[in-house]
Formats: structure tokens, C-alpha cells, sequence
């Protein structure tokens, strides 16, 4: 055979190959290797004509696989026969436009180190802060419509200069076809507002800024995917007077830190967090506290919630001010959405802020920061938001036109766009008008940018969910799942799993088949149905949603269960923080089984052991007891307390040890240690009573629950060690925003058996 002969072939690549510089280093390497053709970005691939000797095309499609930009996800490359073809060179074609063009739409992506070097000797992007390129800057966030074009973005009022344009239509220049590229003479500029004073030189409003911050004060700053308000992290009084100013009860404050070495004085890090802290998606870190910091930031936790500066304005503030530590927290009042809009901000953000730094590249699509955290060696997202959304999920169904409308906490929904989900930005807890209309809002949002009108729809069974409402008034064909089902479902769709599993599912609340309150949770399940095969006994919930709030009530709900009336004979210390009529009016509602709803959940378990043990009374925020638990549990304890697996798991002998052991004056950190092994054993014995009943030997985690280190590390090794497959998320979260990723997975296998 002639090796020198040229042949042909069309190779197209699927991913997120869009957007990024794919088809400039296509370009490149064709240029380099004497390859001829062109290279063609199509709805769902980019589609590439090459000639040349065989032996060439080989080293071509090497290149392609090991050499591509660092953003770029190829997700399959297919190599087909073509008819040779009278090209003398290599081209780029122009994108083919059809109005059910889906491109991929690249996340937002944290400045990257050459354009930080531009602004230092680029004579047009001197000190320019929205300096970005092929390879960094917003995305997602600025995006209106697909293709992903300038003129479908919020840069459209930008008309960009002669040398933007240069760098724009050059093909061998980094910005090539980057569609937010701009400079000091043609692109968005900051403005701050301080009182009456307007500023509107960058360097000025960095040197203001960092002045303000200096003194204690609390700067607004618009950021990629909304506002921000930061202050001093090291300035106790600083944060004491935002926290204040912010309604924020207690909700820890991220920090971000000028750099990874000063980071690593104030926390732990292994490597995989370093890796993630310095990751183009640059999320908050959580991670081991190591050096004291202001008790105002995560009052007392032993995390802190860390990142790394990704916007050129973040590098220049910590420049300007010399500071190692900054509090970015997202900026808004308890609830509400993170502010982006420029007027609203001025607002509500000044009446906390002491100024407002704003820019006029509008917020299109809202992303809060996003949060991972590692565990088992592994990063595991807990908030799914900028850097990350929106990069589908691939299931194992199609599920085109399927809506997921999500829970009702850490809201996300999720879209079935052909056999990937396509999973919402973290919307919030929809309990706020102004959540609510985010969450009406981003749905009609993505229904355009994926080009998919939803056809059936999917939600919790839960009827008094905001988004079961918004769902059952779509008037489409409804699947409704349960809670804890979906939990499971989004593991195993992460996984691609779908034959039967042994589900743990443990969180605080979901609503149950029988109407209870459901969250300790031992399921068999695949992806259309489930059973339930066990669960945490039942015990009241006094005064019903207040007792997520107070956990003293679910210590006297234990109680109770245990002990009956004589449960306040135990313990009197306990309840001495408690007014005398408020305890009083919840033994009575547990003993007249008014408005104490049955509840199996685990995080109420959680908050009763906490509130036990003198740590958490009242929630000052979400699952506050739970951590203080964990905190406290001492690492090298073996012990645990008995309690008995059936249909039901009942924790009557959990409850009597843990008042045994405190009346023994045994340390806080024994008993909550005991109390977390029991967890993981209580897991393995009903694992186990599953796998020798139904033979079934894999193993899915889900649920806030495990977001707890001790019992998700442990849970981990203990089933191993067992002999089980045990399966965790990472993708998306174990918590409540990654219901809708389940949910979606469920009504597509339901609608491809016929179930629908
Ligand atoms: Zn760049
Ligand atoms: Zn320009
Ligand atoms: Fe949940």
C-alpha cells in the first residue's frame, strides 16, 4: 500500500468543544502538520475535513485527543471515510445557522494567567479588569440565546474597537472569536458609588475600595454571576458589623484568600483541594479550619468555606490592600437571590455596603458561587453554580421535553434535553417572591437556550412545594415522585446505574407515600419504582415545622418515645434554656398527638442527640445541630449503642444509652462519637439484612445527611470492608439540589416503559 498517498475523513468530536479555542488549535495543528480541509462548528459536533497520508491523519487525531485546549471535555471523536478533495489549505468555515441550533454553552471560567499578564504590557488592556480570552472569562452568565455569539450576549451594546476586532478575526490570536473580548477603548467599565460621591477610574475605585475595607467598612462588588459584599475577614468588628447589616443569622461567610500559600496557613489542604481551589471553575472549598480566624465568620465551625481570586478585580483588590483574607459573601438579605442588577443593588446593597462598585456588562443568567467539598480523596459539589452549570449530565434515557421542577430547599430543576439533563444553576430555597420569580424565570430561560419545550413533567410528591404547585399548573402529563426515591435516582444517574440498588437515603425532611414525614430512609430501588424495605421508627414532631427550628423539641420527642410522661424527669438541666409554657404545650401536643406530624427523619435524630447534649438548642442556621454533633465526635472512638433493625429501626436503646452515658458524667465528645458509629453500623446491619434477603450487593448514598465527613468516610469503609459496591455522588449534590436530576432520570424510565 502507498503510505503517501492523501485519503480523507470527516472526524467529529462531541463535547464541550464550543466556544473555547477548539477550532483555532484544530486550525493550528492542520497548519503545523500540512493538513488540509476545514473545520466546521454543527448543532451538537464540531465536524472536521482532513487530507492527508494516512500516516499523518493519524498523528492529526492523536493531536486532537492528547493536545486540546485545558477547557475542552471531548466526549467521543468519530473518524468517518470521505472523498478526497481539491484543497490547497486548512480553513475555518463559518458556523451554520438553524434556529434549533443547540451549541454547548461553555460555564463561566475564572480569569486566566496570560490575560492577567496583558494587563500588565498590552498597551490597549493596561489595568483593564475585563480583560478575558478564548480560554477564560464569563460565559454562561452573559449569554441570552444560542449560538453562542456576541450579538446573544449582554456585549452586545459593546461595539468593539479596531484592535479588539483584529484580535477577534485573527485566527492565530488568543482571542480569536471570543465573543466577550474588549479593552480600555471599547469595553464595559466599573463605576462606584460611595454616599454621594461617584467614581469612575479603575484605579481610583480600587484605591477607594481598599481604603474602605482597610477601615473596617463593607464594599458591594459586582462580580461574574451577581453581587458580592466583602469586607476584612481578619477585622472581627468588620464582619461582627456586615453580619449584623446583612440579617444573615448565622450562616458561615466564605473567605477568599489572596493566594493558595496564605490559604494554607488558615486551613488544611490536601492536594485534591488545592487542585479544585486553583481549578478554571474556581468553587468554594470547604475545608478543615487549622489557624483561629473572627468566630463571626463561621461561628465556631471547624470548616471554613475558601476560594481563590477569579475576576481581575479580586487580584488588584488584594494587591491594592496588602490584606491575606477577604470575606466575599453573595450579596443579599437572608433568602432572597444574589443581587444582579446594577439598580437594585444601589438599592438594598447600600443600605448594608458602605459603597457600591458596580459595571455595565449586564448579569444575564444569576450564578452564585458554587461549593465542593472533598471527601474519601474525592471533590463532591454540594452547590452546583457558576464554573459548572451548564455542562449537561448524560442519563442512560432519553429524556427530551422532560421538565424536573426539583424540591422545595437548595431548589435546582433540570431539563431533558435529548439523553442529557440539563441541570439549573442553584436557584435557592423557594420560599421568597423574588426566589420564586428566579425560579419561573431561569426555567422559561433554559426552555429557549436548549431549544426543548417541555412535553411532561416531573415533581415532588410533596403538594404544598412551591414547585409542585408551578408544576401542576403547566397542565402536562405529571409524574409525582417521592423524595427519597429521587435522592437515590440522582446517585444512580450519576453512575448510569439502573438496575436494582439497596438505597440509603438520610436527610431532614421528605414527604412520604403514608403522608409522614419522611428521612431515614432504607430503600430498594431502581430508576421506576422503589421499596421500602426499612426506616427510622416513628416519633412526633412537637409543634410540627418548629421542630426542624428547635431541636430541643425532638430531644423531648426522643424522650417521650422512651420514656413516656417521665420524659421531662430526664435530664431537667436540658430544657432550662426553654420557656417553661413552651415545653409544657409540647409534651402536651405529643401526648394528645396534636401537631406532632410522624416524622422518621434523620436530621431531626440529629438535632434531638445534639440538643441532648447541650450543643443546639435553637437552629440559627440549616442543620446547625447536626454540625455541632459532628464537630465534637471524637475521632477514636469504637463504641456505639444498641438498637434493633427490623422493618423498623428503633432507637429507644440509642436514647436510654446516650442518657446512661451523660448521667455518668462519660465527655460530650464519647457519647456524640458513640452516637455517629451507631449511624454507620445501623447502615451495614440493614445493608446486610438487604443483601441476604434480595441479594443484592450495591449500595447508593444519598441525602444531606451525608454530607456529614464522619458518617459519609465511615459508611464508606465500613460497607467496602463488607463486600458491597458502594456508589456516591460527586457531580451533583447528595442534598436537596440534586433532587431534580433524579426526578428527571425516574419520569424518562417511566416514560420509556410506558408508565406514562
Ligand atoms: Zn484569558
Ligand atoms: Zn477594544
Ligand atoms: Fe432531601
Amino acid at each position: 500500500m502507498n503510505t503517501d498517498k492523501e485519503i480523507a475523513r470527516y472526524i467529529i468530536v462531541k463535547g464541550l468543544v464550543q466556544g473555547i479555542g477548539f477550532r483555532p488549535f484544530i486550525y493550528k495543528i492542520a497548519s503545523e502538520l500540512a493538513v488540509v480541509g476545514w473545520v466546521e462548528n454543527r448543532s451538537d459536533s464540531v465536524w472536521i475535513f482532513a487530507q492527508a497520508t494516512s500516516k499523518i491523519l493519524d498523528s492529526f487525531v492523536s493531536s486532537i485527543q492528547d493536545d486540546a485546549p485545558p477547557l475542552c471535555k471531548i466526549e467521543s471523536l468519530e473518524i468517518r471515510e470521505a472523498v478526497a478533495e481539491a484543497y490547497a489549505t486548512f480553513s475555518i468555515r463559518e458556523s451554520r445557522d438553524s434556529s434549533t441550533e443547540v451549541t454547548r454553552i461553555s460555564p463561566d471560567i475564572a480569569v486566566c494567567d496570560a490575560c492577567l499578564e496583558d494587563m500588565q504590557k498590552q498597551p490597549h488592556r493596561i489595568n483593564y479588569p475585563f480583560v478575558n480570552c478564548t480560554l477564560c472569562g464569563p460565559r454562561f452568565s452573559i449569554i441570552k440565546d444560542v449560538p453562542y455569539d456576541r450579538e446573544k450576549t449582554t456585549m452586545h451594546t459593546f461595539a468593539m474597537c479596531d484592535q479588539c476586532k483584529k484580535e477577534y478575526t485573527d485566527i492565530t490570536d488568543r482571542r480569536f472569536h471570543a465573543q466577550p473580548v474588549a479593552c480600555n477603548n471599547c469595553g464595559p467599565l466599573y463605576t462606584m458609588q460611595a454616599g454621594t460621591i461617584t467614581v469612575s477610574n479603575f484605579s481610583e475605585i480600587v484605591e477607594t475600595t481598599s481604603r474602605l475595607i482597610i477601615e473596617g467598612k463593607s464594599v458591594a462588588v459586582k462580580g461574574i454571576g451577581g453581587y458580592h459584599l466583602a469586607c476584612n475577614a481578619l477585622d472581627q468588628n468588620a464582619v461582627d458589623a456586615l453580619r449584623k447589616r446583612k440579617r444573615r443569622d448565622h450562616k458561615p461567610f466564605a473567605v477568599m484568600f489572596a493566594d493558595v500559600d496564605v490559604a494554607k496557613e488558615y486551613v488544611h489542604l490536601i492536594q485534591e483541594e488545592i487542585d479544585q481551589l486553583l481549578s478554571p471553575e474556581r468553587p468554594i472549598v470547604l475545608c478543615k479550619l487549622k489557624k483561629e480566624i473572627p468566630e463571626a465568620i463561621n461561628t465556631g465551625l471547624d470548616t471554613l468555606g475558601v476560594f481563590l481570586p477569579y475576576m481581575p478585580f479580586h487580584y488588584a483588590l488584594f494587591e491594592k490592600t496588602g490584606l491575606q483574607a477577604l470575606v466575599f459573601t453573595s450579596g443579599n438579605f437572608s433568602d432572597d437571590p444574589i443581587v444582579i442588577d446594577n439598580g437594585h443593588a444601589q438599592d438594598s446593597l447600600s443600605a448594608i455596603a458602605d459603597a457600591v462598585v458596580s459595571h455595565n456588562r449586564d448579569i444575564y443568567n444569576r450564578v452564585d458561587d458554587s461549593v465542593v467539598t472533598v471527601m474519601a480523596g474525592t471533590s463532591r459539589i454540594l452547590r452546583r453554580s457558576r464554573g459548572y452549570v451548564p455542562t449537561p449530565i448524560q442519563l442512560t434515557h432519553n429524556c427530551e421535553g422532560i421538565f424536573a421542577a426539583g424540591a422545595e430547599l437548595k431548589n435546582c430543576f433540570a431539563l431533558g434535553v435529548g439523553t442529557t439533563a440539563q441541570v439549573s444553576q442553584h436557584i435557592g430555597d423557594l420560599k421568597t417572591v423574588d426566589t420564586y420569580s428566579f425560579y419561573t424565570e431561569t426555567i422559561k430561560r433554559f426552555s429557549k437556550l436548549f431549544r426543548t419545550t417541555p412535553s411532561h413533567v416531573v415533581c415532588d410528591l410533596h403538594p404544598d412545594y412551591l414547585s409542585t404547585q408551578y408544576s401542576r399548573e403547566l397542565s402536562l402529563p405529571i409524574i409525582e415522585v417521592q423524595h427519597h426515591h429521587a435522592h437515590i435516582a440522582s446517585c444512580m444517574a450519576e453512575h448510569g446505574l439502573d438496575e436494582p440498588v439497596i438505597g440509603i437515603s438520610l436527610d431532614g425532611t421528605g414527604y412520604g407515600e403514608d403522608g409522614a414525614v419522611w428521612g431515614g430512609e432504607f430503600l430498594i430501588a431502581d430508576l421506576q419504582s422503589f421499596k421500602r424495605f426499612s426506616h427510622l421508627a416513628y416519633v412526633g414532631m412537637p409543634g410540627g415545622d418548629r421542630a426542624a427550628l428547635e431541636p430541643w423539641r425532638m430531644a423531648l420527642s426522643y424522650l417521650y418515645a422512651c420514656y413516656g410522661n417521665a420524659a421531662l424527669d430526664q435530664l431537667v438541666d436540658l430544657f432550662k434554656v426553654v420557656p417553661k409554657d413552651h415545653l409544657e404545650m409540647a409534651l402536651l401536643s405529643l401526648e394528645k398527638d396534636i401537631n406532632a406530624p410522624k416524622t422518621s427523619s434523620m436530621g431531626r435524630f440529629f438535632d434531638a442527640v445534639a440538643a441532648l447534649l447541650g450543643l443546639c438548642h435553637y437552629h440559627r442556621f440549616e442543620a446547625e445541630g447536626a454540625m455541632r454533633l459532628e464537630i465534637i465526635a471524637g475521632q477514636t472512638v469504637d463504641e456505639s449503642y444498641a438498637f434493633e433493625c427490623g422493618a423498623e429501626i428503633k432507637t429507644e436503646k440509642v436514647i436510654a444509652g446516650i442518657i446512661q452515658d451523660l448521667n455518668k458524667k462519660v465527655p460530650t465528645e464519647i457519647i456524640a462519637a458513640k452516637f455517629h458509629n451507631t449511624i454507620v453500623r445501623i447502615i451495614l446491619a440493614v445493608s446486610e439484612a438487604i443483601r441476604s434477603k434480595e441479594h443484592i450487593d450495591r449500595v447508593v448514598l444519598s441525602g444531606g445527611t451525608f454530607q456529614n465527613r464522619y458518617i459519609f468516610t465511615r459508611t464508606l469503609k465500613t460497607l467496602r470492608e463488607s463486600g458491597f459496591s458502594v456508589y456516591t455522588h460527586s457531580r451533583v449534590p447528595c442534598n436537596d439540589g440534586g433532587i431534580a436530576l433524579g426526578q428527571l432520570a425516574i419520569a424518562a424510565k417511566r416514560r420509556m416503559v410506558g408508565c406514562v
